[in-house]
């Protein structure tokens, strides 16, 4: 039987802990077909990001275009975007084609602190795609570049989705993975329902490539038709689980780890 597709638009992480390795490593332990429109490909180990090469925006687009006539997109996420003009273009193509709910991880640097994105495009994200998203989920740090609130506490991270709902996407999620305590709260909303979604912080350094992991795991349970608000429930027990399992690789950061779905590890 054919299984639910999705698509990820975004980078290459040579380390293959983050990016599109990340993404379609989730899709695969959730059964889901995963298909790749690259934006950009990143030089990367544990230590950091070296470097990046953007695809042009056109080639970017054909792959959508290539796989959304021909195979069908039954859920979608953006990642690394790395230019403006490639958003725009992407913006552009998603009102072309069909691609399902779309997923916008507004991905701006790696944790190390290197950019992952030109100067100019945060602003792009914010006009071009969170009008176009069914859900955005920022974390921390890309919650003060984009509306320059300092969230600390349940009172700013609310105040930080309402004013992250009004760029126009559907639902929110406000991750609060980089809040201090002993517990992880993420805020979902859409304005109207307020969903607070609570685990447990662990004790870790290797947690590269957690966002992507946890965006994409959101998209693979929309591909096969959840709704947002058990999409990010279920995405949120899916990272946990891969958090607690990641592993030492290389000197720097290691990566967090989908293996515990495999049946037979030895
Ligand atoms: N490299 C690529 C291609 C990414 O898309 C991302 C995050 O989205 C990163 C690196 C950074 O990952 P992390 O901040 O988890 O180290």
């Amino acid at each position: 039987m054919t299984p639910p597709t999705a698509l990820t638009i975004a980078g290459s992480d040579s380390g293959g802990g983050a990016g599109i390795q990340a993404d379609l490593r989730t899709f695969f332990a959730h059964g889901v077909h995963g298909l790749v429109a690259l934006t950009a490909v990143t030089v990367q180990n544990s230590l950091g990001v070296q470097g990046f090469t953007e695809i042009p925006a056109d080639v970017v687009t054909a792959q959508i275009k290539a796989v959304a006539s021909d195979m069908g997109v039954n859920a979608a996420k953006t990642g690394m975007l790395a230019t403006a003009e490639i958003i725009r273009a992407v913006a552009k193509t998603l009102d072309e084609v069909e691609v399902g709910p779309l997923v916008v991880d507004p991905v701006a640097a790696s944790m190390t602190g290197h950019a992952l994105l030109r100067e100019d495009a945060l602003e792009a994200i914010r006009t071009e795609l969170f009008p176009r998203a069914t859900l955005i989920t920022p974390n921390l740090d890309e919650v003060g570049l984009l509306t320059g609130i300092s969230v600390s506490d349940p009172a700013s991270q609310r105040a930080a989705a309402e004013a992250l709902l009004e760029f126009g996407s559907r639902w929110v999620l406000v991750k609060g993975g980089h809040m201090t305590g002993s517990t992880c709260v993420d805020l979902l909303t859409d304005g109207r329902e307020y969903v607070s979604l609570s685990g447990p912080r662990f004790e870790t350094d290797n947690t590269h490539g957690g966002g992507d992991t946890m965006a994409s795991a959101i998209t693979s349970s929309l591909a096969k038709g959840a709704s947002v608000p058990d999409a990010v429930a279920a995405g949120k027990k899916f990272i946990e689980r891969c958090v607690a399992e990641s592993y030492p690789l290389g000197a720097g950061v290691g990566p967090v780890s989908p293996f515990w779905v495999l049946p037979d590890r030895r």
